[in-house]
């Protein structure tokens, strides 16, 4: 509405002022037109004055005139007036005011007359012109143009030729004057009284009008007034017979309207072309405008939905546009990058604090195991000096003579039952860390295949399948029959939670560098352990399996072992929703000092 107004004032004050420059251009145009109209019929009128003058001062010299023979006189005057129209009659009188002759008989009573013009002309010997009057004779309007005859010697002036001329008929001489509709072509005497008139001459002829007196020989004079008739008109005004009348055109007002309003309607046409065209044109740029601020609003309320996927450049109106939807594109390809990148640091922090919790719960059970480890090994030692002091004394009871068969029974159970006891402490005592053989450079690969030599039969025929995988060729310093005894601990409990689960059997032994150290797994796709188990797996005696299938030492036994050589032992869950059970062990250098080292290692933390 605003942009409508903004629009519309200076556009209204554009076409005011374009109509009224067209008036005002117009208007001159035929206040021009009515000057050079005015010029032609003072033209006109002068040529044909001059044409009567010409004649009038021919007859004053005329020898029959100039004798004054009245007779004679009369019968030129008559000729002379079948051949001039405007003329109304041609007098001739004697210096006294005697009518001598006449060309049109005059009425009874007119045989001398007393006009005041005629001392003057017989005395100046010089041409009068009445002003406008009304003919004693005719009772036409008629002004008088009034010539001395003088003498044959040119002396003396002895007469006096008086021509009449009809005013009213005096407008024909303008007959060839080509006017627009409504004009009006008037003559005018020095007292503004209208003398002749192209229009309705009979009314207004002797009437006062207020034409402006204009110098002779000057340029018309334009104005815009009020006519006789009451009309307004646009008039071109100029001196004929040297200033003594003013000849008056009067174009009228219709005619400027007449000119104007098909330019006007012309311009106006126009201008509503070009508004119409101008608001067509803005319909369209705003209808497009909206498209595309459209589009880029709903593109920007998908990347607010979270839908940050690739934007379709689409055909613009305009560059302006085109960059806004590039700069655009840009903002939404930078806003997934940045998403992108967060999301794989989120994913990172989570599986680093996966990571960090399952270092801390070992690190917890670690601490706890090295006091149930310190516990135990007092325990075992305590115990085992009362076992072998039960064991001597029982093979000495034994030995002595005259034993009765049921007493050697009793013996026999009582060291069976006392070499289990003792079985229990040795495997209690290797939890706590005490080494039984000497170490040397194993390869992990060799114990490997220990293990699925022995195990493989057993697998096959419960169907599990087996697989190896080791990326590393890099060695540990420790005790092959151990390290076999905790992978192959590993493989029998992946084997056993399979069995338990029903499930279609996978177990892979993977062999992988994991830093300086080289890392064992056994990975399984039995049930896994359960969480709140996980903290007790590596205790002395934690078992979930029957009595007599399970003991719970395997695995304190291989952490007891692992633990020995500075390794590292722990349980993680997989991706096939099983258990994975690894130990870690510092790489072995090969070169003989570094085994020494080790050994001065081992020895020290016995
Ligand atoms: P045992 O095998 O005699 O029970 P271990 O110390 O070897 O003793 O194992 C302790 C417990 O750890 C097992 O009873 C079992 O609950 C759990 N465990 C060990 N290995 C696995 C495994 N691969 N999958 C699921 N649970 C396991």
């Amino acid at each position: 509405m605003a942009a409508t107004l903004v629009l519309a004032v200076p556009l209204a004050a554009a076409i005011a002022w374009a109509a009224n420059a067209t008036r005002l251009e117009q208007q001159a145009v035929v206040k021009e037109q009515a000057a050079g109209v005015a010029a032609t019929a003072a033209a006109q009128l002068d040529s044909y004055l001059a044409g009567l003058d010409a004649m009038a001062s021919a007859v004053a010299r005329h020898p029959v005139v100039v004798s004054l023979d009245g007779e004679k006189a009369n019968r030129l005057f008559v000729d002379l007036l079948d051949s001039r129209p405007l003329v109304t009659n041609l007098i001739l009188l004697s210096p006294d005011g005697r009518v001598l002759g006449a060309g049109r008989p005059l009425p009874p009573g007119f045989d001398r007359v007393e006009w005041p013009f005629i001392p003057d002309v017989i005395h100046t010997k010089q041409p009068y012109v009445t002003d406008f009057e009304t003919s004693p004779f005719s009772g036409k309007s008629v002004v008088a143009l009034v010539y001395p005859i003088r003498d044959e010697h040119d002396a003396a002036a002895v007469g006096v030729l008086v021509l009449g001329v009809d005013l009213v008929r005096l407008q024909t001489v303008f007959a060839s004057v080509p006017l627009p509709e409504g004009s009006v072509i008037s003559v005018v005497d020095r007292e503004g009284v209208v003398i002749a008139r192209s229009a309705e001459a009979d009314k207004f002829i002797g009437q006062k009008s207020g034409t402006p007196p204009v110098t002779p020989g000057a340029p018309p004079v334009t104005s815009l007034r009020t006519g006789l008739d009451g009309a307004q008109r646009f008039y071109g005004d100029v001196a004929a017979m040297q200033g003594a009348w003013t000849v008056s055109v009067g174009i009228p007002r219709a005619v400027l309207l007449a000119r104007i309003l098909p330019v006007w309607a012309r311009n106006l046409a126009i201008a509503t072309a070009m508004i119409t065209a101008m608001v067509l044109l803005g319909l369209i740029i705003v209808w497009q405008t909206t498209m595309h601020l459209n589009r880029l609003r709903s593109a920007a309320q998908r990347i607010a939905d979270g839908d940050l996927s690739p934007l379709h450049r689409a055909p613009t109106p305009n560059l302006e546009f085109a960059q806004l939807q590039d700069t655009f594109i840009t903002m939404a390809v930078s806003l997934r990058d940045t998403r992108d990148a967060l999301n794989r640091q989120m994913a990172q922090e989570r599986k680093l604090n996966e990571v960090l919790q399952s270092l801390q719960r070992q690190v917890v059970r670690q601490e706890r195991l090295a006091a149930v480890g310190l516990l135990v090994s007092g325990v075992a030692h305590e115990v085992n000096n009362p076992l072998q002091g039960i064991l001597g004394t029982a093979e000495l009871l034994e030995r002595q003579a005259g034993m009765s068969p049921q007493a050697l029974d009793e013996i026999q159970f009582l060291k069976t039952q006392a070499g289990r006891a003792r079985e229990i402490i040795r495997n209690l005592s290797r939890f706590s860390t005490q080494h039984s053989r000497p170490p040397s450079i194993v390869d992990l690969a060799d114990v490997i295949k220990e293990v699925v030599q022995l195990r493989r039969r057993d697998l096959e025929d419960a169907n599990i399948a087996l697989e190896v995988q080791a990326t590393t060729v890099r060695k540990v310093y420790a005790n092959a029959t151990e390290i076999e005894q905790v992978t192959l601990n590993f493989v029998i409990n992946a084997q056993q939670s399979i069995d338990a689960s029903g499930s279609t059997g996978r177990i892979l032994i993977r062999l992988s560098d994991a830093g300086k150290k080289v890392s064992l797994e056994v990975l399984d796709n039995g049930p896994g352990v359960k969480p709140e188990d996980e903290a007790k797996l590596f205790q002395p005696f934690f078992t979930t399996k029957p009595v007599g299938k399970g003991t719970g030492l395997g695995l304190s036994v291989s952490y007891g072992i692992i633990d020995a050589y500075g390794g590292t032992i722990g349980y993680r869950g997989n991706d096939w929703g099983g258990a994975t059970f690894f130990f870690e062990l510092a790489a072995a250098e090969t070169d003989g000092t570094d085994i020494n080292d080790r050994q001065a290692v081992l020895r020290g933390s016995v």
